[in-house]
């Protein structure tokens, strides 16, 4: 399957071309050149079938033609070493949970898909080191460091705000060692996207390492996302609950929302989409007015979400047309709705309080907006895109408790800090980078 540009200035790609380079020589994003539908009697037998199944049959639809059956699902098996359960929250209102993995992050499924995936391609080919460079506020971070830890022929490099990210989030990403260095930068979030993205423009550092990304625009991180919509479906069918079904998304750079977006292109189906945002709305703007005016990033307390310019909207774009129809084809599927912090503060305690489920900021969000909105006969699920105690300080605040932190949180504290303090001045990160 060849890949195209949503910027169409360049030449398709082949999926490893498309994985390894991240973004389009056009800056444009890579989409598959076509959507293969998943026939409606697979569909149908969805609830009869494990994720992994289900996984796999995704995956052949996107990946079939590049890589072989058993290497496929092999790569499958691998990532999807956790569950994504659905949960009832109120006899109308349920969560995919998709924080039962390593780092408790819906991001841990895209993270290690690509890890795999491009390790594959890396191992097929010979290539020489690939190079990952990641900016993160947080949850990428640790999502994409430990997706790739231990696999040969590639090194992370994780840049964070010093100061700016939470211990519970930095131990995730500055314990590991082995192939992933963490690098302090002393300076903000947007310093550290600067950097990664003069890094990847800068010829004399090009030539010397092979150098890619990992967030949300690369193809392997993001199609993969697809998997747990197909297994929400297959749940929700399997208590007769699938008719009618709203799925509300939590959304930032929308590349979670474009995945399930693409399942439902592939036939899944799902009657309509919710975009949930904080403060940070230019989506919901675009809905109501059909414009689309990226603007600076505001702190929220959903900081994943805190994001001015989605970079996934070209793809939503590209998806339904990018012309006239373009913006009706959008709202006749997607609504949005916006919550201010102390929005999203009473949701999480009154859930707790009265239905006894712990939300996370940005799952509330997605709750909230279904109360909002769900329809006589309709049933919601929302995506609860990371565990509570990742946003422990917030949490405990909001409820007055002292909420408790998983196991395998609690390991990553124990491990100790290593990592590199770095100017956030482009020569000496380049500078750094050439002695590698
Ligand atoms: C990344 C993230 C989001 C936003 O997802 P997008 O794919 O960027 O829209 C929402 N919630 C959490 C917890 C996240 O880490």
């Amino acid at each position: 399957m060849k890949y195209y540009s949503t910027n169409k200035q360049t030449a398709p790609a082949s999926l490893e071309e498309a994985v390894v380079k991240g973004l389009a020589g056009d800056k444009g994003l890579y989409m598959p050149e076509r959507i293969v539908p998943i026939a409606p009697e697979v569909i149908a037998d969805l609830k009869n079938r494990s994720f992994h199944e289900i996984a796999c049959i995704v995956a052949r639809a996107f990946f079939g033609e590049d890589i072989e059956p058993d290497t496929l699902d092999q790569i499958v098996k691998d990532t999807l070493s956790f569950e994504t359960p659905v949960v009832s929250v109120t006899e109308k209102i349920y969560s995919l949970e998709l924080f039962h993995g390593p780092t408790l992050a819906f991001k841990d499924v895209g993270g290690r898909f690509m890890a795999r995936l491009l390790g594959y391609f890396i191992r097929k080919q010979g290539l020489k080191q690939v190079n990952v460079l990641v900016a993160t506020s947080g949850d990428t971070g640790s999502a994409v460091a430990n997706g790739f830890l231990g696999v040969e022929g590639i090194h992370v490099y994780v840049l964070y705000p010093k100061g700016k990210v939470s211990p519970i989030q930095e131990c995730q990403f500055t314990t590991l060692g082995q192939n992933i260095t963490a690098l302090e930068i002393d300076g903000t979030f947007d310093d550290c996207q600067r950097l990664v993205k003069a890094a990847f423009m800068d010829e004399e550092l090009n030539r010397h390492m092979m150098l890619t990304s990992a967030n949300s625009i690369n193809v392997a991180r993001f199609l993969p996302q697809s998997f747990y919509y197909f297994n929400a479906y297959a749940q929700l069918d399997r208590i007769g609950k699938a008719q009618d079904l709203v799925v509300c998304v939590p959304s930032g750079n929308f590349g979670n929302i474009t995945a399930g977006l693409f399942a439902h292109r592939m036939g899944l189906p799902i009657k309509r989409f919710i975009a949930a945002n904080n403060r940070n709305d230019v989506f919901l703007e675009y809905l109501s007015t059909g414009v689309y005016t990226p603007r600076p990033s505001v702190a929220t307390i959903a900081n994943a979400m805190d994001v001015g310019d989605p970079s996934n909207f070209a793809r939503i774009l590209d998806l339904y047309g990018a012309d006239q129809e373009t913006h009706q084809r959008i709202t006749a599927l997607i609504s949005g709705y916006r919550f201010t912090d102390e929005e999203i503060a009473a949701t999480i305690k009154r859930v707790y309080e009265k239905e006894n489920y712990l939300l996370d900021p940005h799952g509330a969000c997605g709750y909230q907006a279904l109360e909002n909105s769900l329809q006589e006969g309709e049933v919601g699920v929302f995506l609860e895109t990371a565990h509570p105690a990742k946003f422990k300080d917030t949490v405990d605040q909001i409820l007055g408790a002292d909420i408790e932190i998983p196991g395998k949180l609690q390991a990553f504290m124990k491990g100790e800090k290593q990592s590199l303090s770095l100017d956030k001045d482009f020569q000496s990160f380049k500078l750094y980078l050439l002695t590698k």
